[in-house]
């Protein structure tokens, strides 16, 4: 590695950089347009219709009405609000909810929170590829169930569920549905209508806004309470004096994203599909995690047989490569990540998994020196493996 090796940044699923536009346009509004929105003097109506401006554009971009966007104070909240707070104004109608076993921790945490209060939650299984199975939903469904919530886009694996399907399913029986749309929005096109949801989280941090900021979608006429409770701020439903720099930064980020999309999606496609293919060619025992096509177009996970993901991040990252494994090693568990333990991986391969999410910005010269890069830590660390040792003498014993 040379001196000036650049640092290489491919780590989008778990945050992007803020855009340059996106601080400008936020700018004016810490120390210039500093008023409160909901004061009544003219200087804070400069706030007020910022707000309501970031309101409207995101609320387009999905083919919502502004009313029904509600800003949190990003995904994590927007998905305990919808959980939390539909499971509670519903109880009365039933205790079940359905949601599935890849969810991120913001849905499984505040599920097993739920069981705790009494609900009952069905955590369904997937597919090989990551894929919600529509049958076992079907079969899941019972006359108390009260909720669906099923992801947009898996966060580690890039899989694309089948969310109009399951939001018809949701419809004909009579269930709210939600969908935790962070890797989804702005990604890949989402009209509420058409795919029948009822509630849906997204995060400004994760389409190249600011951290901290995110919204939860509710449908006219949804039965939800109120998840902060307080001033009148968010039609009363989220109080707190808005973070109107945060929303204004959320709102030119949406309008970035979607003026985009579909230039920057091929992009990252191609991109994706180079490295895909030259790691797959350089390093044998490697398989790709996820879905070949319904996948989001900047996510490759890949898993090397023989390895530890930990030890192949640590090397990518004095290599200046700053990338994700599926394991939750990090957070100090050594359970390999529940995502790729519900696609059927066993433990020993689950463990050698890595994610690599990649901007608009990512250019092929940086793809070649990640496969690179890739290929000689995978062989180092096969090379002082003890199982690859045994597999490799096995194998020539075999032929
Ligand atoms: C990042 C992420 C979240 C959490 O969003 P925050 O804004 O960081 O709280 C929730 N769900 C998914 C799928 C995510 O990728």
């Amino acid at each position: 590695m040379s001196e000036e090796q650049k640092l290489i940044y491919l780590d989008n699923a778990a945050t992007t950089k803020t855009y340059p536009e996106v601080v400008e346009a936020m700018l004016p509004y810490f120390s210039e347009y500093y008023g409160n929105p909901s004061s009544v003097y003219e200087f804070s109506g400069i706030s007020k219709k910022a707000v309501a401006q970031a309101r409207e554009t995101i609320a387009s971009s999905i083919g919502a009405k502004p009313q029904e966007i509600y800003f949190t104070a990003g995904g994590s909240e927007a998905d305990n609000w919808a959980l939390k707070a539909t499971a509670e104004a519903l109880k009365e109608k039933g205790c079940h909810i359905i949601t599935s076993k890849i969810e991120h921790h913001a849905i499984l945490h505040t599920c097993e929170y739920l069981e705790k209060q009494g609900f009952e939650v069905t955590y369904l299984n997937v597919d090989e590829n990551g894929m919600v199975k529509l049958e076992e939903l079907k079969q899941a469904i019972r006359p108390d169930t009260i909720l669906i919530s099923i992801m947009f886009a898996n966060n580690e694996i890039g899989t694309i569920e089948p969310i109009k399907e399951i939001g018809q399913i949701a419809r004909e029986h009579g269930i709210l549905f939600h969908t935790d749309a962070v890797q989804a929005y702005g990604h890949v096109p989402i009209q509420v209508d058409e795919y029948q949801i009822d509630m849906m989280s997204a995060s400004g941090h994760k389409i190249n806004g600011p951290k901290g900021i995110g919204f939860l979608y509710i449908r006219t006429g949804v039965k939800i309470r109120s998840f902060v409770h307080g001033g009148a701020q968010e039609r009363k439903r989220r109080a707190g004096t808005e973070n109107v720099p945060g929303i204004v930064g959320f709102g030119k980020a949406a309008q970035l994203a979607m003026e985009n999309m579909e230039e920057r999606s091929q992009k990252e496609q191609t991109l994706r599909d180079y490295l895909m293919e030259k790691v797959l060619a350089a390093v044998p025992y490697t398989r790709v995690n996820g879905h070949r096509t319904s996948r989001l177009p900047n996510n490759c996970n890949f898993a090397f047989q023989f390895i530890e993901g930990e030890s192949l991040l640590i090397m990518l990252d004095m290599a200046k490569i700053c990338a994700s494994s599926g394991s939750a090693c990090t957070s100090g568990s050594l359970d390999p990540s529940h995502v790729l333990l519900a696609i059927g991986l066993p433990h020993e391969i689950a463990h050698g998994s890595l994610r690599i999410t990649l901007s608009q910005e990512n250019t092929k010269e940086e793809m070649d020196y990640v496969a690179g890069e890739i290929k000689r830590i995978v062989e180092r660390l096969r090379s002082m493996s003890p199982l690859y040792e045994d597999f490799m003498k096995n194998s020539q014993e075999k032929n």
